[in-house]
C-alpha cells in the first residue's frame, strides 16, 4: 500500500489517568514519524492542550531519555468540557489552525470516547492508543502501563504480607482498577492471596462466606497471616467498611490498606516499554497507510486495529482460566491442613 505523502504533521495528547509507558509511546511516535519526515507536535494537558493551545513542538533529540520515566511528561488531564460540541469545534478548529493531518491519543476509554466525538467535527485522522493501568479495553490483550501496575501492585503487597506475617494480621488490600478487576486478578495470583474479590466474580463473595473463610484459616494457622485483594469501587465503604464489617463478623481485627496511586507511578517495565514503542510506531505507519478512527493494540502478540467505538462500547472479559487458577488455588493451604487433622 502507497504511504499518504498529504500527512504532514501529527498532533499527540496523553489524556485521562495517566500510565507508566506513556512517555515511551510518545518516542517511539515522534522517532518513526521523523523518519519520514512529519513532523511532530504535543499538546499538553490532554484535550485541555488542544482547546487552549498548549502546543509543544516534539523532536527526536529530545526523546532521548524520556523513556524510562513514570507518568507523561506531556502531562494529561480530565477535561470533562470536551463532552460539549462547541468546545470541540474549538480543539477541531485549533488543529486545523496548526496544520494538524493526524491526530494520536494515549488514552483510556474517556479519551477514546474523546476522539470519537472530535471526529464529528474534525477531518484530520484519528488513531487511539489504550494507555491505562486499568487494562479495560476491548479489542487489546494488554494497554501501556497495565503489566507495571501489576508489579508494583505485587511489591506492595509483598511488603504488607511481611508485616502481616510477623504480626499474624489479617489485612485487606485494595487495588486499582477503576470498574475492571485485571489488576485485581493478576495482584492476586501474582501475591498468592488468601482471598480475592473483583468485580466480574459472580456470584459475588458475601461477607459470611468471607469471614468463615477468615475464621478457619486463623483456627488452622494462628500465627499466620491472610490476605484479601479487592478491588477498587466494589465495596460498599470501600476496603474500610469491608475491614470493619469483616473485623465484627470474625472477631479478629482486619487492617485496611488501599494501595492507592502508587500503583499509577513508577517507572515502566520492560514489557511497558516494549508495547509502548510497538504500538506507538504501528500507529504512524498505520496512519501513512490511511487508518483512521482506529485503536492499535496486540492481540495473541500481533498487532491489531480496532474500530475505535468497539474498544468502549463493549465489555472486556477477564481471562477464566486466571479466575479458576486463583479460586483453585487460594484455599488449599487451609483445606490440607483441615484434611491432615481428619486424617
Ligand atoms: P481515561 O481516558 O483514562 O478513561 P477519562 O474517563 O477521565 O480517562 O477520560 C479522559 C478525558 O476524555 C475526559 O476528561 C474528557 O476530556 C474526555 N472524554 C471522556 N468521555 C468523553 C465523552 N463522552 N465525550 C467527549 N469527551 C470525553
Amino acid at each position: 500500500m502507497k504511504k499518504d505523502k498529504s500527512l504532514k504533521k501529527i498532533g499527540v495528547i496523553t489524556s485521562g489517568g495517566d500510565s507508566p509507558g506513556m512517555n515511551a509511546c510518545i518516542r517511539a511516535i515522534v522517532n518513526t514519524a521523523w523518519q519520514d519526515g512529519i513532523e511532530v507536535v504535543g499538546f499538553r494537558h490532554g484535550y485541555r492542550g488542544i482547546v487552549e493551545d498548549f502546543v509543544q513542538p516534539l523532536h527526536p533529540d529530545d526523546m532521548r531519555l524520556v523513556s524510562q520515566r513514570g507518568g507523561t511528561f506531556l502531562k494529561s488531564a480530565r477535561y470533562p468540557e470536551f463532552r460539549e460540541d462547541d468546545v470541540a469545534k474549538a480543539a477541531a478548529k485549533n488543529l486545523t489552525k496548526h496544520n494538524v493531518d493526524g491526530l494520536i491519543v494515549i488514552g483510556g476509554d474517556g479519551s477514546f470516547r474523546g476522539a470519537y466525538h472530535l471526529e464529528k467535527f474534525w477531518d484530520g485522522k484519528i488513531i487511539g492508543l489504550p494507555g491505562t493501568i486499568d487494562n479495560d479495553l476491548a479489542g487489546t490483550d494488554t494497554t501501556i502501563g497495565f503489566s507495571t501496575a501489576v508489579d508494583t501492585a505485587m511489591e506492595a503487597i509483598d511488603k504488607v504480607r511481611e508485616t502481616a506475617e510477623a504480626m499474624a494480621r489479617v489485612f485487606i488490600i485494595e487495588v486499582m482498577g477503576r470498574h475492571a478487576g485485571f489488576i485485581g486478578l493478576h495482584a492476586a495470583i501474582a501475591s498468592a492471596a488468601e482471598a480475592m474479590i473483583v468485580p466480574e466474580m459472580e456470584p459475588q463473595p458475601n461477607l459470611s462466606e468471607l469471614a468463615d473463610n477468615i475464621i478457619q484459616a486463623r483456627t488452622a494457622f494462628p500465627d499466620s497471616s491472610y490476605i484479601v485483594v479487592l478491588s477498587e469501587n466494589l465495596w460498599p465503604g470501600g476496603v474500610h467498611g469491608l475491614a470493619e464489617n469483616l473485623g465484627k463478623s470474625t472477631g479478629v481485627t482486619c487492617h485496611a490498606c488501599p494501595l492507592g496511586h502508587i500503583q499509577r507511578g513508577g517507572r515502566p517495565n520492560a514489557q511497558d516499554r516494549i508495547l509502548a514503542m510497538q504500538l506507538g510506531n504501528a500507529a504512524v505507519n498505520a496512519m501513512l497507510l490511511g487508518s483512521h478512527n482506529v485503536m492499535i493494540g496486540l492481540e495473541n502478540e500481533h498487532v491489531v486495529e480496532v474500530p475505535l467505538n468497539l474498544t468502549f462500547e463493549r465489555d472486556k472479559p477477564l481471562d477464566q482460566r486466571l479466575v479458576d487458577l486463583q479460586l483453585s488455588l487460594q484455599g488449599v493451604n487451609i483445606a490440607s491442613k483441615e484434611a491432615n487433622k481428619t486424617s
